[in-house]
């Protein structure tokens, strides 16, 4: 796939999520359509790095579906500037479209893996989004160092908000999760925090890997 190819084919990617209904905003749209998807995922999957689907990088499915990066972006509100936090980093694809929206030096994003983490990092300065942080650890215990964050992106499932990710989102404050048992059937969900209050509203069905660390699944 070529550079005009990969173009044509990101700019049907939004056209189809905005008829899905998952692209709402212009601005969701153009940071989608700015993201070099292919770069994302490996390469033999790179002809069809633009169909709403998920892929493996490695052993798991860890570059999350167009539809719910699209509709968590949409869900997190992110204004430039806004303090980010991702956990789950995976392919740094999404990493990349949070940076589209926040800019790339207010994104932190931390894997668990140190080869999917490191795999990242490459790709993320290789396409432009050298100013996102890339960070090892476990995320379920957020970044006390970083905190307090404007939005936190989960890419992992659990079946409750993480406490510390709770503490350390600012209020006001939004954080998207799936939610639900280690295998799924997950819910994506947004918690807003608003006036010391921390509600929650459900979005879709969805399917993600387990959370694993302190505050999700076990390993
Ligand atoms: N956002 C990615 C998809 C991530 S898939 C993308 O756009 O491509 C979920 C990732 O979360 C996996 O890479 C998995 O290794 C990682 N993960 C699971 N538990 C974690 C934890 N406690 N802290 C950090 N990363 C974790």
């Amino acid at each position: 796939m070529d550079d005009a190819e990969a173009e044509r084919a990101c700019e049907d990617l939004v056209a189809h999520l905005r008829t899905a209904g998952e692209i709402t905003s212009d601005r969701v749209a153009e940071a989608v359509g700015a993201v070099p998807r292919h770069e994302f995922v490996d390469d033999s999957d790179r002809e069809r790095a633009y169909e709403d689907r998920p892929f493996d990088v490695g052993h798991d499915q860890v570059v999350t579906a167009p539809r719910l990066v699209a509709r968590t972006s949409e869900l997190l509100e992110v204004a430039p500037g806004d303090d980010v936090l991702e956990v789950g980093t995976g392919s740094g694809y999404h990493a990349a479209v949070l940076a589209e929206l926040a800019g790339p030096e207010d994104v932190v994003t931390v894997e668990r893996r140190p080869d999917l983490a490191e795999r990242a990092r490459r790709v993320l300065d290789r396409t432009g989004y050298g100013g996102v942080s890339v960070i090892v650890g476990d995320g379920s215990r957020g970044l006390p160092g970083v905190a307090p964050f404007d939005r936190i992106s989960v890419a992992a499932a659990a079946p409750d908000v993480p406490s510390p990710l709770r503490d350390q989102l600012r209020d006001p404050g939004r954080l998207v999760l799936p939610l639900g048992p280690r295998e799924g059937p997950h819910e994506l969900a947004l918690f807003e925090k608003r006036n010391g209050a921390f509600d929650r509203s459900r979005h879709g069905k969805a399917q993600y890997v387990p959370l694993i660390g302190a505050h999700g699944f076990d390993e």
